[in-house]
């Protein structure tokens, strides 16, 4: 029985990645610098890993932006637009990321996406019709060279996206072709990289393949997953190399693995237990007929509590029984990619509750610890026993009536009393939240949390920052300010620190996206609101103007979704809890005289369920969620909310559930194709479009913008429009910011004059 692990953290036990990226972008360090710098995080996790105990240790899961673009680049799937741009592919490879613009240079970034239902995003791929590949990075085979350079026990594993998979999630570039036709091209690429592996004397690889959890693939899909693995199943057979083909996020669906029929015993399928371990019994019928190998993911590789031991080895047993020790490996559930690293960072956390808690390096003895305990170590098994014990119930219920998810009156008549009363321009103009995020910033909240500044001086220099923040969008004149988000550090920890039943990590870092990190707060009991958290600030920046002040709350839905939630009572429980919390503090800002309200749903989307069939009850417990925090309000107090996600198709119908007065949306890099979601449902109330995107740092044109506005009005009613960029400009600099809001204020006036 062997132990893997598919994936490790990349991002450095400091966040070393961050810091080198963000030093080469500013011309600080050399390219060579950077890779040391990979190379030395890359060099550390292995050895962690091995000490760990781990037999087959992931490689190539390091990157320095994102694996799906490094997959892309594998295969030599890269835009003219970018190659015949630079000397160096690193370049290329940053500027597909994050666009550039510097001296004649000006590209735009590629596409964006969140992974799955995580909140780490990827670039999407890009294909042409009839796209060729061909191997073009070397870096996966350089990996393995460096690998062999500093670890002898441990075998290496690549990790590499799945053909299907690859395909699945990128996008054509015009409509008039079929992505999974590239097949025949894609293919023959995944063979010869295979080949090339096994002339590096590589015995084992690992293929992603999350989509075999989706329960809507399609015949044609499936079909081309058969002909894709079947065709490696050959080289399998005259080789002695092995596959494993990885579901993760979910359970493998059932229907799905008629693909996996007649496969060698050098095939193996990792299946996610965490999710789902009821699916263990009929993916051990169907492999009791077959010759292949099984994966356990046990371990969970999305959430920071301990295994626990009693129900992995129940289930480890089972599949012994049934397949023999030789045929299972035991493993996370996915790549831990999606957890912080080392919980021996974590110093004020109170026993209780880290005492139940694993890291990435965690989980990995966790693993050995079951390997242990099936070899007849007891004590492993008692202690563990200890912190399962009891389950905790929830104590805060409170009943949840009609009256509580409805706004006193529809949309309709909505609009029509907080038009009277606003007076908006058409087109008004607003942003998503917050500004800059300055080194100055972060080291006067960093001064004050370590007592260096006392409170007074704290608050007047966020005072200041505030007023200077409302100086500024009044001049570029904004319709609707924003006090600028100073005061938070994250739109989730500032509010998880302020609510009972939260607690924060020091450095549980996680990477969302490049060189971008999140630190997600932990749930581990019932959530309350005992006191104000935003009113003062909010209320602060209204005094201090007098147009009117947006007041920026995070929602429910995405404090639950970007926390580590507790697993001892249900999701949707505990997102009600905050739901109250929440519509506490909506009430709160309105008595204050705050007449404009943000709920911030950035998670919803991501929070999807992979399986159709289970969409209907998420959004059941999602928007009922928004709607408690929301409907709080008086007609006459405009709620809006602001989403980020650039593909609505499949959810628009709930988005209109949630009935938020304003829904503010990313659109900026699909050119505003998302909208005709928006169109054909007739959806019927307001919308702001983001017209520029803010993850580069590139300033839009007055002319791109104006384009966008003008598409947009082509697809929505003009009167519901509202302009503001495609999310908070925390990650931006004040020039950048500037400069873009005054264009897009600019392309703005145009559009007004045009229209009216
Ligand atoms: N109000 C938040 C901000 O502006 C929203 C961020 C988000 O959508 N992720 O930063
Ligand atoms: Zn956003």
């Amino acid at each position: 029985m062997l132990k893997h692990n598919l994936g490790y953290p990349r991002i450095g036990i400091k966040r070393e990645l961050k810091k080198a990226c963000e030093d080469y972008w500013n011309n600080l360090i050399t390219s060579k610098d950077l890779f040391n710098i990979g190379k030395t995080i890359k060099i550390n996790n292995w050895k962690i890993q091995e000490k760990c105990g781990i037999d087959l240790i992931p490689c190539n899961d390091f990157s320095f932006y994102d694996h799906v673009l490094d997959m892309s680049f594998l295969l030599g799937n890269i835009s003219e637009v970018y190659s015949t741009k630079f000397k160096e592919d690193i370049d290329i490879y940053f500027a597909m990321a994050r666009g550039i613009q510097k001296n004649e240079l000006d590209l735009k970034a590629m596409e964006m996406t969140k992974w799955f239902n995580t909140n780490y995003h990827y670039i999407v791929p890009e294909f042409e019709p009839n796209q060729k590949f061909g191997i073009y990075s070397m870096k996966l085979f350089n990996e393995i060279d460096e690998y062999k350079e500093i670890i002898n026990k441990a075998i290496p594993k690549p990790v590499l996206i799945g053909p299907i998979s690859y395909l699945y999630l990128g996008k054509e570039k015009n409509k008039i072709f079929n992505k999974f036709d590239l097949v025949d091209n894609l293919l023959p690429i995944y063979i010869e990289i295979i080949q090339r592996l096994i002339q590096k004397n590589i015995k084992w690889i690992q293929l992603d393949e999350p989509i075999l959890v989706f329960d809507s693939l399609t015949d044609q899909i499936i079909k081309s997953f058969k002909y894709v693995y079947q065709t490696i199943n050959k080289i399998c057979d005259d080789n002695a190399i092995n596959i494993i083909v990885t579901s993760y996020f979910d359970s493998l669906e059932e229907k799905n693995l008629d693909i996996f029929k007649n496969l060698s015993s050098r095939f193996n399928l990792h299946i996610d237990l965490v999710e789902n371990y009821s699916q263990l019994t009929k993916i051990l019928d169907f492999l009791q007929k077959q010759k292949m190998g099984l994966s356990l993911g046990i371990i969970n590789g999305k959430n920071i509590w301990k295994n626990n031991y009693t129900h992995s080895i129940k289930l480890i047993k089972q599949a012994i029984l049934k397949l023999g020790k030789e045929r299972i490996m035991i493993a996370p559930s996915c790549s831990l990619l999606h957890i912080p690293i080392d919980l021996e960072c974590e110093t004020s956390i109170s026993k209780n509750i880290i005492n139940k808690m694993a890291f990435a390096k965690q989980k990995l003895y966790e693993l050995n610890d079951l390997e242990n305990i099936l070899n007849g170590n007891k004590e492993k098994l008692c202690n563990n026993l200890k912190y399962f014990d009891k389950k905790k119930q929830c104590i805060i219920k409170q009943q949840i009536t009609k009256v509580h998810l409805n706004r006193k009156n529809s949309f309709h008549i909505r609009q029509k009393t907080q038009q009277k009363k606003f007076q908006f321009p058409l087109f008004p103009t607003t942003t998503i939240g917050s500004f800059p995020q300055t080194k100055e910033i972060r080291k006067l909240r960093k001064n004050f949390k370590n007592n260096v500044i006392t409170k007074k001086t704290y608050e007047q220099c966020i005072q200041k920052v505030i007023i200077d923040a409302i100086r500024t969008q009044e001049k570029i004149n904004l319709d609707v300010l924003v006090h600028g988000e100073f005061e938070r550090n994250d739109m989730v920890e500032f509010f998880s620190d302020k609510l009972k039943g939260f607690v924060s990590t020091k450095n549980g870092w996680v990477q969302s996206y490049g060189s971008r990190c999140v630190k997600p707060p932990i749930i581990y009991a019932d959530v309350k609101r005992v006191s104000d958290m935003t009113v003062k600030w909010i209320s602060f920046a209204q005094s201090q103007t007098n147009k009117l002040i947006k007041g920026i709350l995070t929602g429910p839905v995405t404090l639950l979704k970007w926390s580590f939630v507790r697993d001892d009572q249900p999701y949707y429980e505990t997102a009600y809890q905050i739901a109250w919390a929440i519509r506490e503090e909506v009430k709160s800002l309105e008595n204050t005289g705050i007449q404009i309200i943000q709920i911030d749903e950035p998670a919803l989307r991501e929070g999807l369920p992979l399986k159709n069939k289970h969409w209907k009850f998420y959004f059941n417990w999602a928007i009922k969620a928004f709607r408690l925090s929301s409907s709080v309000v008086k007609d006459e107090t405009q709620i809006h909310t602001h989403i980020c996600y650039s593909e609505v198709n499949d959810i628009i119908k709930y988005l209109s559930d949630l009935d938020a007065d304003v829904i503010t949306i990313e659109t900026a890099r699909s050119k505003m194709e998302l909208l005709n979601a928006f169109s054909n449902f007739s959806y019927q109330n307001e919308i702001g479009p983001g017209v520029y995107d803010i993850h580069s740092p590139r300033i839009p044109e007055v002319k791109e913008i104006l384009n966008l506005i003008n598409k947009a009005s082509t697809k929505l009613p003009i009167k519901n429009i509202w302009i503001n960029p495609d999310c908070g400009l925390k990650t931006r600099t004040w020039h950048e910011v500037i400069n873009s809001l005054k264009n897009m204020t600019t392309a703005t006036k145009i559009a007004r004059q045009q229209h009216s």
